[in-house]
């Protein structure tokens, strides 16, 4: 974030509240509330920018069209081996929303080795609840404790991981769910409603979960689809974010159908976990980009967000119209060589550079 914006402003914490937090001096936790209109003026095409060496940022990351996160609710451990072979084959992460009271609780809840060894294949490992607001002994902590226990399972038995997603858990108890309490702990909660998220009004406490099938994937990128309510061009450049629970019987050859099509629509699309999609849409929401120098030999431009670094640090990609004499072009944040991709446009050539908002200067100049 960028500091001398925001005021200083900081809850005290009780002992039991360690872990929760919104509001902090080095910037916001979440954008805890529903967006009451568009964040901003959304391009339903890729944008190119008409002036040399202004730097934009893309709506995704990578320059994608639109956003894909697939998500499995509910432990499903006979699912796990499954998963494994069709995402390593099809080159995708995944995250799983786990109940963790139940972990080691029986084959179908899986065991926290089971989950280490999903993360360490490059999925994402984030919270459903600590007991899916199970109140069945008369006993219930509370939905504090549904959303704080899980946290705390999760770091500590899924080491080097950031937990800082839950989805809500569904089912008859569902309206004791809490999103002002689930923003203290999570910087991102996922609801299930049916649609796919349109880019610039995206509700980060409420996110709405669809599925991975060929009309909601044609939907964010044709506008097109199969099923009526998709069509119309609405959900251009959404976030589809998807949620599965068992995978079993036919199921399987139309989920993997459904999978290979998703995987062969990848230029276009920024298939990624759910909290890393969560993260990048709440760096570009807030950021400010300034333009410090334009000139034949360098562009120098500053990029800050709203967020805290601590724990919003991906890189978000900027798209800057190369001078007419540059061929390619290099980029350096402080002593960091950023990885540029060169492309083209209409005969033009643009710079896709990823820097992390709020580390210092990016300096620009012609490569070979
Ligand atoms: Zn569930």
């Amino acid at each position: 974030m960028k500091k001398s914006l925001l005021p200083l402003f900081c809850f005290c914490l009780s002992a039991s509240q360690l872990s929760a937090q919104t509001e902090h001096s080095d910037g916001l936790f979440n954008l805890k509330d529903k967006p009451s209109a568009a964040r901003f003026e959304l391009s339903k095409e890729r944008v190119w920018p008409e002036e040399t060496g202004k730097p934009e940022v893309c709506l995704w990351s990578g320059d994608r069209y639109a956003a894909v996160s697939i998500t499995i609710d509910d432990n499903w451990a006979s699912n796990h081996e499954w998963w494994l072979n069709i995402t390593k084959e099809l080159d995708l992460q995944v995250t799983w929303f786990v109940i963790t009271e139940r972990v080691g609780t029986g084959a179908h809840w899986g065991t926290w080795e089971g989950f280490r060894a999903l993360a360490e294949a490059g999925h994402s490992i984030q919270s459903h609840s600590a007991n899916h607001l199970n109140q069945a002994d008369g006993q219930w902590p509370g939905i504090d404790w549904e959303y704080a226990a899980s946290k705390k399972a999760l770091e500590e038995n899924i080491p080097d991981h950031h937990i800082l997603a839950l989805a809500y858990p569904g089912g008859k108890n569902s309206d004791l769910n809490d999103r002002e309490v689930a923003a203290q702990y999570y910087i991102t909660a996922r609801g299930t409603r049916g649609t796919p998220n349109p880019a610039n009004q995206i509700d980060y406490l409420q996110t709405n979960s669809a599925k991975i099938s060929r009309p909601y994937i044609d939907a964010i990128l044709e506008g097109t689809s199969d099923v009526k309510w998709l069509s119309g061009g609405q959900y251009k450049r959404a976030w589809l974010s998807a949620h599965f629970h068992g995978v079993t019987g036919e199921a399987i050859e139309k989920t993997e159908t459904d999978l290979r099509y998703l995987a062969s629509r990848k230029k276009d699309l920024w298939i990624a976990p759910f909290l890393e999609v969560a993260r990048y849409g709440q760096q570009r929401d807030t950021h400010t980009i300034t333009l410090n120098e334009n000139t034949e030999s360098r562009i120098r431009y500053t990029l800050t967000d709203q967020m805290r670094d601590e724990f919003y640090d991906l890189p978000l990609t900027v798209k800057i119209k190369l001078p007419a004499s540059w061929n390619r072009a290099r980029a350096k944040q402080g002593d960091k060589l950023l990885e540029v991709e060169t492309v083209e446009h209409e005969g033009q050539k643009y710079a896709l550079i990823p820097a992390v908002p709020d580390r210092g200067e990016v300096v620009v100049i012609p490569g070979t």
